[in-house]
C-alpha cells in the first residue's frame, strides 16, 4: 500500500514538473509571439479574443470580428510575422476591428507593417511582400441588431449618446463581451467577403539618421527636422503645420 501511494506520489511529481518546464520553456522562448501563433493554428480563436482584450481593453463585436478575420487571412497565405514587415497588413478602418487585426497578425502601428488607409470601411488585406493577398472585408453589418437586439440599443444610448446609466455600461459590455465569443462561431462566409489578390506592397520603412532640435534639445528623425535661422528645429519648436492621426481622422494641424 505504502508502495502504491509513493508511487502515484512520484507520478504526480514528475507530471507536475514537466508541466512547470513547458511553461518555462514557452517563456524564455526566443518567439514572442509563440503563444498566439499556437492558437492561431489549433484554431482557438477564443483564446485570441481574451488575449486581445489585453490590447482593446473590453470584448466587442468588432474586435472579434477583426480577431476572426486576421486569423482567417494568416491561414489562407500561411504566413507568419516577427514584426520585420515580412507580412503587411492593410487596414480600412480606425474602429475596433483593427485593434483584433493587429493582435493576431502582428502588424501593427509600432513595426511599420501596418498602412492605414482613411476609408472608414471594416475591412483589411493581409499582404506578403511578394504581393499575395487577401482582402477580408464585413459583409454582416447588422450582426449585433440581430443577434443582441437590446446591446444595439444599448448601444446608441451608451456609445452614440454618451448618455447612459453605470447600469446600461455593465448591461452592455456583458452582452457585447456574449456576442463577441459568439461571433467567433459563425461560419466565416456569412460574416465576411474574402478575396484572393496580389497588391502592390510598399517598400520597406527606411531608416532615418537622427538630428537635434536646435531649441529644444530633442531627437528628431532627419526628414521630420525643419530648417530655423539655418538650423534644425523640430516640428511643434518650428510652429509648422503637421499631421495627426486621432479617434475622429487624419488632418492637419496647424495650417492658417
Ligand atoms: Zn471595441
Ligand atoms: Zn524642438
Amino acid at each position: 500500500m505504502v508502495d502504491i501511494l509513493q508511487e502515484i506520489a512520484i507520478a504526480i511529481f514528475c507530471k507536475n514538473s514537466i508541466r512547470k518546464e513547458k511553461t518555462a520553456s514557452n517563456a524564455n522562448s526566443d518567439n514572442p509571439r509563440q503563444e498566439i501563433e499556437e492558437a492561431i493554428a489549433a484554431g482557438d480563436l477564443s483564446k485570441l479574443l481574451r488575449m486581445n482584450g489585453m490590447l482593446h481593453g473590453h470584448f466587442c463585436p468588432f474586435s472579434a470580428m477583426g480577431v476572426k478575420a486576421a486569423v482567417r487571412a494568416v491561414r489562407e497565405l500561411g504566413v507568419r510575422s516577427t514584426g520585420m514587415e515580412e507580412v503587411v497588413a492593410i487596414v480600412e478602418t480606425n474602429n475596433c476591428f483593427s485593434d483584433g487585426v493587429q493582435f493576431v497578425t502582428g502588424c501593427s502601428f509600432g513595426n511599420n507593417a501596418l498602412i492605414y488607409r482613411d476609408y472608414g470601411k471594416t475591412a483589411f488585406t493581409l499582404a506578403k511582400r511578394i504581393g499575395e493577398a487577401v482582402r477580408i472585408s464585413v459583409r454582416a453589418d447588422r450582426l449585433m441588431e440581430e443577434r443582441a437586439p437590446e446591446a444595439a440599443q444599448l448601444f446608441e444610448r451608451v456609445v452614440v449618446e454618451r448618455s447612459g446609466t453605470e447600469t446600461d455600461k455593465e448591461r452592455l459590455s456583458e452582452l457585447w463581451k456574449a456576442l463577441s465569443f459568439k461571433i467567433l462561431d459563425i461560419p466565416d462566409e456569412e460574416v465576411f467577403d474574402i478575396k484572393r489578390m496580389t497588391v502592390e506592397v510598399s517598400a520597406y520603412a527606411r531608416i532615418f539618421a537622427n538630428v537635434k532640435c536646435s531649441v529644444c534639445g530633442e531627437n528628431i528623425m532627419e526628414p521630420r527636422a525643419r530648417m530655423k535661422d539655418g538650423k534644425p528645429v523640430c516640428i511643434p519648436c518650428s510652429g509648422q503645420e503637421y499631421y495627426q492621426l486621432s479617434g475622429d481622422a487624419i488632418s492637419i494641424i496647424g495650417r492658417s
